[in-house]
């Protein structure tokens, strides 16, 4: 059974060699002997890279236990279930959940995968689009959000997994929606395949401000904010009288050894009476059957287009998790351990 273990707790930017490929010589079908009464043996087959990972990786982690070394790191994937002591679990089951980075996983409670409801989608949407990153951009956007058609929104790491949806959901509410991504590759899929009415290279830009008020020169309502720092700091700068800020994620942020960018234009957010509110999608799982099916029914519509990374092999998981930092990934980043 190969695993991806993590070797050492992580200051700065991780890299590849924080992890390593690590073969045991237990047989799968070994793992559910002596196991608890209820536990199930699942085959990995689709893993999520996530940006939260990175807080895992460093002790100690904010709201989330650290993983533990020398044992499979884990993360949200699709996997099948192979052998079962479970009532609800059968042989052959898809599910997804929280999972080992490793190719069989022995879970002894079973109860945190969810069914697999459209396995007439591709399973990778499961560690995506219709999994936890689908969710964050669902709630998000549309809770956190308080969108209205006509509104002027501005998504950052747009091409990414949360930023490509919450765009797609913004123009279907009938908003005018800009992006922002660090590629002309991105910036071009911004336009072209998610719809959005505009986009620029944050990286070719010398001043955010300025290209925040050529995209919005009447103000933004709402910010969904994946990146933090520089960006949201010229953001604040221009939201509009009660516009409202999703704090999503900070990606920007998370691999500062010492003090976090300072925010100068967070003052603003009082005369203009913003509303920034930052939130966590484990938090709003219990919207997650409501989300499924809207969202499936997006796609089967096409009404959502959805663009995947996709890596093949579990020893290329490290270094796809370590590309989420440096923009490498074009779409959701998925590592495939295996096709069925
Ligand atoms: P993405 O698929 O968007 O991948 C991460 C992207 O972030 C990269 O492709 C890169 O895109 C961008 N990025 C990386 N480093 C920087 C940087 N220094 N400055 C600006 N952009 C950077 O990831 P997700 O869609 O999975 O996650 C997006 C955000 O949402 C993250 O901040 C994540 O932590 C957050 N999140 C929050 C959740 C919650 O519950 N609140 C749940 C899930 C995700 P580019 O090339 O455009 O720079």
């Amino acid at each position: 059974n190969k695993k991806i273990v993590l070797k050492n707790y992580v200051t700065g930017s991780p890299t590849e060699a924080d992890m390593e490929v690590v073969a045991t010589a237990t047989a799968p079908s070994k793992l559910l002997e002596g196991s608890a009464a209820g536990s199930i043996l699942v085959k990995n087959l689709y893993l999520s890279c996530d940006p939260y990972m990175r807080g895992r990786m460093s002790r100690p982690c904010s709201y989330i236990d650290e993983f533990v070394l020398g044992e499979a790191m884990v993360g949200f994937g699709v996997s099948k279930v192979v052998d079962s002591s479970h009532p609800e679990f059968r042989a052959g089951d898809y599910v997804w959940g929280m999972t080992g980075w490793e190719e069989y996983s022995l879970i002894e409670d079973p109860k945190k995968f969810f069914p697999i409801r459209h396995p007439d989608l591709p399973l990778s949407y499961y560690t995506g689009l219709l999994g936890m990153a689908g969710l964050t951009a669902y709630v998000g956007f549309y809770d956190f959000c308080s969108p209205k058609a006509g509104e002027r929104v501005f998504v950052s790491a747009a091409a990414g997994a949360v930023g490509q949806l919450v765009g797609q959901f913004a123009k279907l509410m009938g908003c005018y929606v800009v992006g922002s991504a660090g590629s002309d590759e991105k910036v071009n899929l911004l336009r072209e395949k998610f719809g959005f009415d505009d986009a620029f290279n944050y990286k070719n830009e010398e001043d955010l401000n300025l290209a925040l008020k050529r995209c919005f020169p009447d103000g933004i309502d709402i910010y969904f904010d994946n990146v933090g720092g520089a960006t949201l700091d010229a953001a604040l700068l221009n939201m509009r009288l009660r516009g409202r800020v999703a704090a999503c994620g900070m990606i920007s942020q998370m691999n500062l050894p010492e003090k976090l960018d300072p925010l100068h234009n967070l003052i603003s957010v009082i005369p203009k009476r913003v509303r920034v509110e930052g939130f966590l999608v484990f938090d709003h799982f219990h919207r997650y059957a409501e989300f499924e099916e809207t969202v499936a029914g997006y796609v089967r519509e096409g009404k959502i287009a959805y663009v995947e990374d996709v890596v093949e092999g579990l020893e290329r998981a490290p270094a796809a998790l370590v590309g989420l930092f440096a923009g490498r990934n074009v779409g959701k980043q998925v590592v495939v351990v295996d096709r069925e």
